[in-house]
């Protein structure tokens, strides 16, 4: 069914979160077992209270979340969604990763929520560097300041640029498909609503059930996002 939606809608929007990124080999933050947030609370050290406060054990968390995600890339789904957005299936991501994958992939109209870690700025004069740089333990800006992760931390709005095309990707949606989210994540979990409101169907694909599922024409859980995305290529392919 879902196929047959991809193929009907005139504007198909997707929007990802970590769980998009779990067969990468990256953990998620909140699933059962095996999510990041069981072992660390990132609100506490992913926060500017942390930047602030707590210097030296942000950066090292964050070091090691840098290296954590130049030893993985994108996976045959991000490459998939990639393709379908050249031909014309889907139109764009809304993500909630920091991971860079879906551009690693090829994908170009990409809303990054909540930014990325493929870059550091300085937190005093804005100037931007690779992360590289905190993967070679290089922590201040030759100004002096404080680097940290182009990531939002808790506590810091989100990009505007990023929000507002969000917001207007979401508001143009006739099919909002969620991959990967727990959609606890405010103000983030508010564009699949936003989609429904303004009349998309929409779709939840989760291992996990979400909050949101009373609100979604659609369902999945159980399966996993890689698998089920080629199974829907596989189908298409074949129309
Ligand atoms: P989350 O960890 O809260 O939820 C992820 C969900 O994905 C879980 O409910 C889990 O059941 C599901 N899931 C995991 N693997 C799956 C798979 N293969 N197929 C289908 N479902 C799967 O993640 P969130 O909602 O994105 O919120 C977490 C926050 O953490 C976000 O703000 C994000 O910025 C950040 N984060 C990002 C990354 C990344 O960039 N890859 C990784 C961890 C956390």
């Amino acid at each position: 069914m879902l196929a047959e939606w991809l193929l009907s809608s005139n504007y198909t929007v997707v929007f990802t979160g970590a769980g998009m990124s779990t067969e990468s080999g990256l953990p998620d933050f909140r699933s059962n077992h095996s999510g990041l947030w069981k072992k660390k609370d990132p609100s506490k050290i992913a926060s500017i209270t942390a930047l602030n406060k707590n210097v030296e054990e942000f950066m090292e968390f964050y070091r090691e979340r840098v290296i954590g995600v130049k030893e993985f890339g994108p996976h045959e789904g991000h490459f998939i969604l990639a393709r379908w957005e050249k031909q014309g299936i889907i139109h764009s991501i809304i993500t909630q990763n920091v991971d860079g994958f879906h551009q690693e992939a090829g994908s170009k109209r990409v809303a990054e929520l909540h930014g990325t870690l493929q870059k550091v700025r300085c937190q005093s004069c804005g100037k931007e560097y690779t992360s590289e740089t905190y993967v070679n333990k290089k922590f201040y800006c030759d100004c002096g300041g404080v680097l940290r992760p182009n990531i939002v931390l808790f506590g810091e709005m989100l990009p505007q640029d990023a929000f507002q095309f969000a917001q207007e990707e979401a508001e143009k949606a006739e099919l909002f498909i969620v991959l990967g989210s727990s959609l606890t994540v405010t103000p983030a979990n508010q564009f699949p609503l936003i989609a429904k409101e303004k009349g998309a169907k929409l779709v939840i694909v989760n291992l996990e059930p979400t909050n949101l599922d009373i609100y979604a024409d659609e369902v999945i859980h159980g399966e996993k996002i890689g698998e089920l995305l080629k199974e829907i290529d596989g189908y298409i392919s074949n129309e």
